[in-house]
């Protein structure tokens, strides 16, 4: 799982990202979504609550003025009234076209009840004459006891209204706390995603270091191995035919040393391998190249260096490793070196193993001598 991670790092984040905005996009049209429930729908369905109280009264006014004979009332006028009120009920159950009303189930048994009633009125109201009183108040009798519960309804439209404005608030806060989170939540994924991508390249890099390492490195002494010396020499060599720079190479061997191995054993000869490295690493500069061609037998290449500067420092190195004190199981051991030397010569050398034979030639001309010297050639 965590490998499918790390192989898919950025194509997660791309995801994690769109997943984001859909959220949002949602979350936005929920909000909008609020907003329009609250315009339309609840304020459309206050107005039409209003318009049926305004209706039920002028129902009840025009209908007085009839049974009481007053001028200009006509029988036409009552029934068109009544009609009118009972056109505006069912808008209240279902809306209309232009008012959608939803949310209004509370209402349905109040707009039902004012509906039956005004079914049961009917009869009378068509059959109502001027002046029949008694006919009237059997009216009034069943119309007046709506007045209570449609002006109720119009009171808690009222109320409903002032809360709306608290309720969409709450709406888009809510909206917006989930955005938040969201968001948060993207960051704090994404976060950990990239560190472990970091973490993955600096696992790789670091494995890569030590590979480069391990291919470079000879591992008993930690010197460079014979292949990376002679890779890096001979780029030093190049600098030599390109700029005509000095450059002079060491060739090291350390005298008797089967010996050691005989006597100690084959884990001291290890050991003086070790510190012999150790203390020539001590004994050159940065840029000097030491590497371990076998055995006991160690190069040195000395950029920028001429004969008479090489000489100085492979005698430094002789007397370095003479003086040194190595404490085997018997004792203290001493050993030392036999060191070849030469000066790279652009014109008739034509690649570093050239020098490097020249420096071997040195070695074993010093071996001759005596040992525990050194030989430049
Ligand atoms: P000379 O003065 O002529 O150089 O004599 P020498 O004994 O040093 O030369 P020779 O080449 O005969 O012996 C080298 C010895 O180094 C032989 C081998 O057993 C030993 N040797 C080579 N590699 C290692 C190593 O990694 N560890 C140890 N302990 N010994 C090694
Ligand atoms: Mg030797
Ligand atoms: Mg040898």
């Amino acid at each position: 799982m965590m490998a499918f991670v790390k192989k898919h790092v950025y194509g997660f984040i791309l995801l994690l990202i769109a997943i984001f905005i859909v959220g949002l996009v949602i979350n936005y049209i929920k909000a909008r979504r609020v907003d329009n429930e609250i315009n339309n729908n609840i304020r459309a369905s206050l107005l039409t609550i209003s318009q049926a109280e305004n209706e039920y009264l002028r129902f009840l006014y025009t209908l007085e003025a009839y049974a009481y004979q007053r001028p200009e009332t006509t029988h036409e006028k009552v029934v068109l009234r009544m009609e009118i009120l009972w056109s505006r009920l069912p808008i209240l159950l279902y809306g209309d076209s232009t008012k959608p009303i939803r949310g209004l189930k509370s209402l349905a048994g109040t707009v039902r009840h004012v509906m039956t009633t005004i079914e049961r009125i009917e009869p009378l109201v068509m059959a109502l004459k001027p002046g029949d009183l008694a006919t009237y108040k059997n009216i009034r009798a069943e119309v007046d006891p709506l007045y209570q519960p449609v002006h109720k309804l119009l009171l808690n439209a009222y109320l409903w209204d002032s809360q709306v404005g608290s309720y969409g608030e709450t709406m888009r806060r809510t909206v917006l706390t989930q955005e938040a989170l969201s968001l948060l939540g993207v960051l704090l994924l994404g976060a950990v995603l990239i560190a472990l991508l970091f973490r993955e390249v600096h696992n790789r890099k670091a494995l890569e270091e030590e590979l480069r390492h391990q291919a470079n490195t000879d591992p008993l002494t930690n010197a460079n191995n014979r292949r990376f010396f002679l890779n890096l020499s001979e780029r030093e060599y190049l600098r030599v035919r390109r700029y005509g720079r000095p450059l002079a190479t060491l060739m090291l061997d350390i005298d008797h040393f089967k010996n050691i191995n005989d006597v100690h054993g084959h884990a001291v000869g290890d050991e003086v391998l070790k510190q012999c490295v150790r203390t020539c690493l001590r004994l050159l500069r940065a840029g000097d190249i030491l590497g371990r061609m076998g055995g006991e037998e160690f190069a040195v290449t000395l950029p920028e260096e001429g004969l008479e500067k090489a000489e100085t420092i492979a005698e430094r190195l002789r007397e370095g490793i003479e003086k040194m004190e190595i404490s085997g199981p018997g004792g203290i051991i001493r050993i030392t070196v036999s060191i070849g030397l030469t000066q790279a010569n652009p014109i008739t050398d034509s690649n570093f193993e050239d020098v490097l034979y020249r420096a071997d030639q040195a070695l074993y001309d010093a071996k001759r001598a005596g040992r525990n010297c050194v030989s430049a050639l």
